[in-house]
């Protein structure tokens, strides 16, 4: 959605701003599939065959449960998925905490970035409650929500006044957008393996069935659902197995 100006002192002055809740995954390119697993843990057993074995789904889920419950990991690396996400900078900061991905992002020294923000949705619980750790999320009312947007569109076209004011003055883009908030939309391309996207997903998705439930802040669980459920199509098996096991990364 676009805003209109909100605080009285930046209603003539303030820049068009975009308010957007909206976190995109798109699956772009991949090499992933169950037989890829069975295929890298049969060699050690069949050698240079077992690259051509055909095998049923029966067989293929029973190796790749018994890989799961025994944490024999490595077979689940030679795959990829690569993901182009938009997000606030803050979700990818997230992201970005996971060393066995590879990341590619938008650079705010060659580009000039655009006036997007991040706002809450109004499904987003607002407000917390209990200590670090342990917080409880409740709702917040129609009047937290107002407050919200007010208070960041406020805060989002102040920075991004002084971000153009920079530009238009010759500062380097590097400099300018110091000023920028983290909610600042970014794009990136990000990629990983099997393996690497199940413990991704162990810490950034809140599963009470989990062995280990984490608590991840709900912007980059919504980047982590929407990888899950390209993981869940593209490999069946290997998912189904990373589900009955307690969703604990082999
Ligand atoms: C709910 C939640 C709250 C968090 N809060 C904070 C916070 O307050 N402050 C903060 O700084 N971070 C925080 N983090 C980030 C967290 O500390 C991890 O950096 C992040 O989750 C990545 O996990 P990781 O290190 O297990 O895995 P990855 O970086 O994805 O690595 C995968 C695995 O590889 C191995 N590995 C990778 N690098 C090394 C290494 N150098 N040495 C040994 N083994 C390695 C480990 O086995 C690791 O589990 C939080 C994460 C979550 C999910």
């Amino acid at each position: 959605m676009t805003v209109t100006p909100v605080h009285p002192a930046e209603a003539t002055t303030g820049p068009e701003i975009e308010l957007r809740s909206r976190i995109t995954v798109e699956l772009v390119d991949h090499a992933a599939s169950d037989i890829g697993v069975v295929r890298a843990a049969r060699v050690s057993t069949a050698g240079e065959r077992a690259h051509r074995e055909e095998r049923g789904d029966d067989y293929i889920g029973g190796l790749i449960r018994y890989l799961m419950r025994s944490r024999h990991g490595s077979p689940f690396e030679h795959n990829y998925m690569t993901f182009l996400v938009n997000a606030p900078i803050f979700t990818i900061r997230h992201m970005m905490r996971h060393r066995t991905w590879s990341f590619n992002e938008e650079s705010a020294r060659y580009k000039d970035l655009e006036s997007v923000f991040y706002v809450p949705d109004s499904d987003r619980l607002l407000k917390q409650e209990g200590k670090p750790g342990h917080y409880q999320y409740v709702p917040g009312t129609e009047e937290d929500h107002e407050l919200v947007t007010t208070s960041a569109s406020t805060a989002y076209r102040a920075a991004f006044r002084e971000y153009q004011r920079m530009l238009d003055a010759g500062i380097a883009r590097e400099l300018a957008r110091t000023v920028l908030p983290v909610a600042t939309y970014s794009t990136v391309y990000a990629t990983c393996n099997a393996r690497s996207l199940m413990h991704f997903l162990s810490l950034r998705t809140n599963r009470a069935d989990a062995t280990y439930v984490s608590h991840p802040q709900r912007e980059v669980e919504i980047v982590a659902e929407q990888m899950e459920s390209e993981f869940a199509r593209l490999m069946p098996l290997t998912h189904a197995a990373y589900e009955s096991y307690g969703r604990v990364s082999p």
